[in-house]
């Protein structure tokens, strides 16, 4: 059976024209093209921004023109992700989906469900000669995979609006009203170095193993953070060892809890074998500590190494103090939502080069001020430290609203329709609704969809039912909005 055969017929059919047409993050063209067509097709009212976004329009049905203006708002690029060995290029290929029992699932690539099915919805709202409904527009965002770039740039005139539903979220029965702003923080370190001394021996303490995760969405879960860790050990065994440090390098993107770190270390050959017995029990102390939530942490040292400076020792005393002190994890949970992290940061990087050393971290809180807070105290501790402070880039978070009337309604809406209750829910990590209500601080939001599993990945596939249901709330939501 082909996918343009499941229900609802027309959702699918836009679904699989989408998955035609190449759309990784920065190529969405072809789809704003699709859209553009379908407007004209249809007689709809098309527009887009500086950026690619793109705007459809819908008066309202006869009567219902003073009706909350609702704006549906999905995004059109996807993440291309491949199995190893497959031979698929993301610019040029159309994805080929496939029916796999009660699933659609793509053949070796991601599928693009996520947020290819809320396109296909959001299409197929607007051609649907039966609904219902008070004024309504559906805006694109481009590129929300890699940045949030669509929405941080989106026109104000398309979030002209009442109530803006999102169509991007990944579980069933499930309604998100809340997420976390973010605030990217580097701290930039002079390294002093000194020649290494003659005659001592080099060795590479490699920490790995961990489990590492998304910064947000898993730092409540007791995980190890390598680079912490691995400074704790040091700063333990320098007060018994003549050890010196020429680098600590560990992490590899501040969005991702740090799995493994490395230092490079000399010492005088004489203390060697003492110094793996130390580290060794200094080790088992940590994984003792993390237990059950991260039990593979190991550590290993590696000998085939060869540096020619070490950091001069007080450098090397303040590093240390700082990386085992620095204010890192979950900092503040939240009062209003159950096991909902409110504010938290992560030591994601450590990057050291002949001169410098480079630390970055993620603040996270859907409380803008109290994320702002977190940056300054940060700030504070890694300046008096004797770090450059240096602020990237962030974007403001969505302070859940139990009270929101959108969300009551949906509530009713999924209640009537499926009979159990509709969950309610806040994420640790960025939308662009966040963005969005920094744009329009009035409109009343919320962000439902269909059950997609691994997205992100080539396992990525949707629950078939779960569309039908999906697109059968949305359309009774826009018929009891009033
Ligand atoms: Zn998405």
């Amino acid at each position: 059976m082909e996918i343009t055969a499941l229900s609802p017929q027309s959702l699918w059919k836009h679904f699989a024209a989408i998955c035609r047409i190449p759309h990784p993050s920065g190529h969405e063209a072809g789809i704003r093209e699709y859209i553009k067509g379908f407007a004209h097709h249809n007689g709809i009212e098309y527009c887009e921004d500086a950026v690619g976004n793109a705007m459809l329009i819908r008066p309202a049905t006869s009567g219902r023109e003073f009706y909350p203006r609702v704006i549906m708002q999905s995004h059109i690029d996807m993440v291309p992700q491949k199995n190893s060995g497959t031979a698929f290029d993301f610019l040029t290929d159309a994805i080929q989906p496939y029916i796999d029992g009660n699933w659609v699932k793509a053949a070796c690539t991601t599928l693009g469900a996520d947020n290819g099915i809320g396109i296909a919805a959001a299409l197929a709202m607007m051609e649907d000669k039966q609904l219902i409904h008070g004024p309504l527009k559906a805006i694109f965002t481009v590129e929300e995979e890699t940045g949030l770039t669509g929405a941080l740039n989106l026109s104000p005139e398309f979030l002209q609006g009442d109530i803006l539903l999102n169509l991007d979220s990944e579980e069933e029965g499930m309604a998100f009203i809340g997420c976390a702003g973010g605030s990217r923080t580097e701290y930039v370190f002079n390294c002093d170095r000194e020649p290494s001394p003659i005659n001592h021996v080099a060795i590479r303490v490699a920490l790995t193993g961990l489990r590492g995760g998304h910064s947000g969405m898993e730092i409540n879960l007791g995980r190890g953070n390598a680079i912490i860790i691995l400074a704790r050990i040091l700063q333990d065994a320098v007060k018994s060892f003549d050890l010196r440090l020429a680098a600590i390098n560990g992490g590899s993107l501040d969005n991702a809890i740090p799995r493994e770190a490395f230092a490079d270390i000399i010492l005088p050959p004489d203390q060697e074998m003492e110094l793996a017995v130390m580290l060794e029990k200094l080790a088992m102390r940590e994984i003792e500590t993390l237990g059950e939530n991260d039990p593979g942490m190991k550590l290993t040292l590696l000998k085939d190494v060869d540096f020619c400076s070490i950091m001069e020792k007080e450098t090397q005393t303040d590093l240390l103090k700082v990386l085992v002190n620095c204010p890192n994890g979950v900092i503040k949970m939240s009062e209003s939502i159950p096991n909902l992290v409110e504010t938290s940061t992560n030591l994601g990087v450590i990057k050291t080069t002949s001169d410098l050393i480079r630390l970055t971290c993620l603040q996270r809180s859907s409380c803008d001020s109290e994320r702002e807070q977190l940056v300054t105290r940060m700030n504070d501790f890694f300046s008096q430290a004797g770090a450059d402070v240096e602020r990237k880039n962030s974007y403001p978070g969505w302070q859940p609203n139990t009270d929101s009337p959108v969300l009551g309604l949906l509530q009713n809406v999924y209640r009537d329709l499926f009979e159990g209750a509709l969950q309610v829910r806040a994420i640790h990590a960025g939308l662009e609704c966040g963005i969005f209500r920094n744009i329009n601080p009035k409109l009343d939001m919320i962000s439902f969809g269909p059950e997609i599993r691994s997205p992100h990945s080539p396992d990525e596939q949707v629950l078939i039912a779960s569309v039908e249901r999906f697109y059968q709330l949305l359309c009774a939501l826009l018929r009891r909005i009033d």
